[in-house]
């Protein structure tokens, strides 16, 4: 059974050539005909870890192409979900398997409002990468992959794929928890790394601020997926930002990019499930409105 990988970007390339390299059928789903033309030309995915070097010349198409779907890994970001599954949902077969790499919460719910009949499986990935080329990967950073499926939680039998592909990884049944909880850290730290344009390390000056935060962060967890998921969040938070002290987050790299940001499904998504449940979380309400102030500024989406 062949896997299709939409979003030839980091963690499409990285999972395409993971998935080639250890033999199992894989195509890439490009945007258009001028990227699988640029493809073409460079021969396949560059995968670089450490010293390693590999070129895998696994075949592209474009969405338009007609062949069935049966497992997907929908590998764009966010913003782009909605409209890429979209440009593919006629080619998913009766009983196909979505499997959603998207960072924080929003996207996988309207993903399954278009593809009602689809089995969609949520992932939450501490895993690394960027494109050092137009099809070239560098694995940066080692993790694991958590995926479930709130819905069934029966695990696919292609789990053994990600095995042989070298791929770590989990089957849970706390996922919602789980995505909740990588969320909270992420806007405890990523929106005031933007707005003090500063590396993950050097927020352990402002303290106060993460802190702050962080209790309303751990309200709002207790309320959305219970008080397991609330815990300790500063303590994490802390323990993550000296780990990675000299990193610059995600959100502040798209901002370095002048590239849109996820900020709709993070503190974006964060603030809106306080305002359905009625809470009061100002300093959310207040960095959110901040940080908004500061993308519109730099002409980039505010959401
Ligand atoms: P990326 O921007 O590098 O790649 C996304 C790719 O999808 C781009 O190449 C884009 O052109 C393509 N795309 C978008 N819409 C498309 C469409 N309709 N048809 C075909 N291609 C389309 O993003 P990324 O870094 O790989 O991140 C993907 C998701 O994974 C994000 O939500 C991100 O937050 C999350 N994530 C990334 C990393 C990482 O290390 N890069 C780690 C954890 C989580």
């Amino acid at each position: 059974m062949p896997w299709h990988v939409l979003g030839a970007g980091s963690l499409g390339l990285l999972w395409a050539a993971r998935l080639a390299a250890a033999g199992l059928p894989t195509s890439l789903i490009l945007r258009n005909h001028d990227s699988l033309q640029r493809y073409r030309q460079a021969g396949g995915i560059q995968l670089v870890e450490g010293s390693q070097q590999r070129l895998l010349s696994l075949p592209a198409q474009t969405a338009a192409q007609p062949e069935p779907i049966q497992r997907l890994i929908l590998a764009c970001k966010a913003y782009d979900a909605e409209a890429a599954i979209a440009s593919i949902a006629a080619r998913l077969g009766d009983n196909a398997e979505v499997l959603l790499l998207q960072n924080g919460l929003g996207s996988q719910a309207a993903v399954a409002a278009r593809i009602p009949q689809t089995r969609c499986i949520l992932l939450s990935s501490t895993e690394g990468a960027f494109r050092h080329a137009s099809f070239g990967v560098t694995f940066a950073g080692q993790g694991h992959n958590w995926l479930g499926d709130p819905g069934n939680p029966v695990p696919p039998a292609w789990l053994d794929e990600l095995t042989q592909a070298g791929i770590p990884h989990a089957w849970s049944d706390a996922m919602p928890a789980r995505l909740w909880r990588k969320l909270a850290v992420n806007c405890a730290i990523n929106p005031l790394c933007v707005l003090h344009d500063c590396r993950n390390g050097e927020l352990l000056e402002h303290l106060d601020e993460v802190a702050g935060l962080c209790a309303e962060l751990s309200q709002l967890l207790a309320q959305t997926v219970g008080a397991t998921a609330a815990g300790g969040l500063l303590d994490e938070v802390r323990r993550i930002l000296q780990a990675t002290a000299g990193n610059y987050c995600s959100m502040l790299q798209d901002v370095q990019r002048r590239q849109r940001t996820e900020i709709r499904y993070l503190l974006g998504q964060a603030c809106a499930e306080a305002a359905q449940r009625q809470l009061h979380l100002p300093g959310l309400g207040a960095l959110q409105a901040r940080l908004r102030q500061y993308l519109l500024s730099l002409g980039l989406p505010a959401d």
